[in-house]
């Protein structure tokens, strides 16, 4: 981690607030590069992994740059995943939470009135997928006249999932007064063609790939027959006995096989493929990242876009297939300085992956032995002990900057003509309430939400029993989500 601290760059007071909640003391490689030519205006390709701070990166500079008064997107981000997209939008409001910065996820799947909803409200920041982004465009309801920024996070994976073409579309359609930004694990040349293509005289800037592969995370290979895998995945789990672990396999059926094995034998787990309904994967990611459960069994779905704090060790149970698959898999562990381990199960039939991998990593990984009986003995004891707990969270970001955050409910928004203003000339007005006890709100027909800051949500629901908003008399209660 780099020596610089985030003081020299003049950000705003807000931002500063959420960086030293969310204990971003430092920035990282790619902030230290990245930052300061954004809040230029420079446009910029960057090459990057994941698990490097790369969000921040731009998150930071978008957030600090947005002007909160005006009402249309001004920031596009546009990501592969619809996991990458939620959680691009989660650390996004982190950032801009105290300047009360909007973002809002689109994405397939999830009902498209809900969104078109959302976009109506004030929205600074849209991330969404290039599908349903698409769909917003056309139908009207994302306006684009206003987009000083884009953002092509995961470019290579676009390119993967045939998103090439739509991202094209998404971009011509885009005001040409803007700044672009690319990121990606690695820059193929369809990749390199659209950035020159659609790009101002973009600075290129590298981040060493195997830096962060090799430096946090410990990379063991095992060898295996297929029939003894599930054996030693449970001498391993009981050897290491993680306080969380995500173990990786190549099908939904494998997910399904070592999830029902592991399940009957106790082991506090959940698991994530593609084949689940779309709420109940973030209700599982959600889970994990809450310490509801410490295991979890998944494919590469959940590869990309899964932000959770100290994941322990990676278990490749399958080798992955695609040599970049395996950065993106061990990439959930060792993140932001801390240690990891992953591991990875190899068949004697998977050399030749191994061998693709290892070129793509640039170094062999080291191959272990399976655990002995002996050291599997030893540890039995301490790991039937932790079997069925949940993982203790030290350090849910999220938590953590919504302290004293209370979501109260209004019954009444547009329908009675009431607008932002009203609700904020009312609040401020109580005593000990200032402009700056008020984050988002968020004005439906016949609803409206307020955050309030501080701690004062209390103090606000009392104050307006007795109060009015543009003389009109509102119930007022806790918002239950
Ligand atoms: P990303 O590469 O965007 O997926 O980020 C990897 C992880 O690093 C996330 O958990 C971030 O919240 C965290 N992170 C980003 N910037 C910093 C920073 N400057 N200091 C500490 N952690 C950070």
């Amino acid at each position: 981690m780099s020596e610089k601290s985030f003081e020299g760059y003049n950000l705003s007071d807000e931002i500063k607030r959420s960086l030293s909640v969310l204990k971003y003391e430092n920035p990282t490689e790619v902030q230290t590069e990245v930052i300061p030519l954004a809040l230029q205006n420079q446009d910029l390709v960057v090459k990057s992994q994941t698990g490097s701070g790369k969000t921040a990166s731009f998150g930071i500079p978008i957030c600090d740059m947005i002007e909160w008064e005006e009402k249309l997107p001004q920031a596009l981000i546009l990501t592969p995943t619809r996991e990458l997209a939620a959680q691009v939008r989660e650390d996004i409001t982190n950032i801009g939470r105290f300047k009360r910065i909007k973002a809002t996820a689109v994405y397939g799947k999830e009902p498209f009135s809900k969104q078109k909803e959302e976009l109506k409200q004030k929205t600074h920041v849209v991330v969404g997928t290039p599908g349903r982004v698409i769909d917003h465009i056309e139908r009207e309801t994302l306006l684009l006249d206003k987009i000083k920024y884009l953002i092509i996070d995961e470019a290579d994976e676009m390119l993967n999932m045939g998103f090439i073409e739509q991202v094209e579309w998404i971009i011509e359609q885009l005001p040409e007064d803007r700044v672009t930004m690319v990121f990606s694990a690695t820059l193929p040349k369809d990749v390199e063609n659209l950035c020159h293509q659609y790009m101002k005289e973009p600075v290129q800037i590298e981040i060493a790939s195997t830096g962060g592969t090799t430096s946090t995370i410990e990379h063991s290979l095992i060898e295996v027959k297929e029939e003894e895998k599930i054996a030693l995945l449970k001498d391993i789990t009981v050897v290491e006995n993680p306080d969380s672990c995500i173990i990786f396999c190549r099908t939904k059926e494998n997910v399904d096989t070592v999830y029902a094995q592991l399940d009957a034998a106790n082991y506090s787990i959940e698991r994530l493929h593609g084949g689940l309904e779309q709420e109940d994967r973030f209700a599982v990611m959600n889970g994990f990242k809450m310490g509801n459960f410490r295991y979890l069994v998944a494919t590469d779905v959940a590869a990309r876009g899964i932000d959770v704090d100290n994941v322990s060790i990676v278990i490749n149970y399958d080798v992955p297939m695609e040599k970049e698959s395996y950065v993106h898999r061990t990439g959930r562990t060792g993140r932001a300085g801390n240690k990891g381990k992953a591991i990875t199960l190899a068949t004697p039939y998977e050399g030749k992956f191994i061998k693709a991998i290892e070129r793509y990593i640039g170094f062999e990984i080291p191959v272990a032995e399976a655990p002995s009986t002996q050291e599997v003995a030893s540890n039995q004891a301490a790991f039937d002990e932790k079997i069925g707990g949940r993982r203790v969270v030290k350090n849910n970001k999220t938590a953590r900057i919504n302290q004293g955050i209370t979501k109260l409910h209004f019954s009444g928004g547009k329908k009675k003509k009431l607008r932002a203003v009203d609700f904020v000339g009312t609040i401020a007005k109580i005593p000990g309430v200032t402009a700056d006890d008020i984050g988002i709100i968020t004005i439906h027909d016949t609803m409206t939400y307020v955050d309030i800051l501080n701690g004062k949500g209390s103090l606000v629901i009392q104050a307006m029993e007795d109060a009015t908003i543009k003389g009109k008399k509102l119930r007022v209660s806790k918002a239950i989500k």
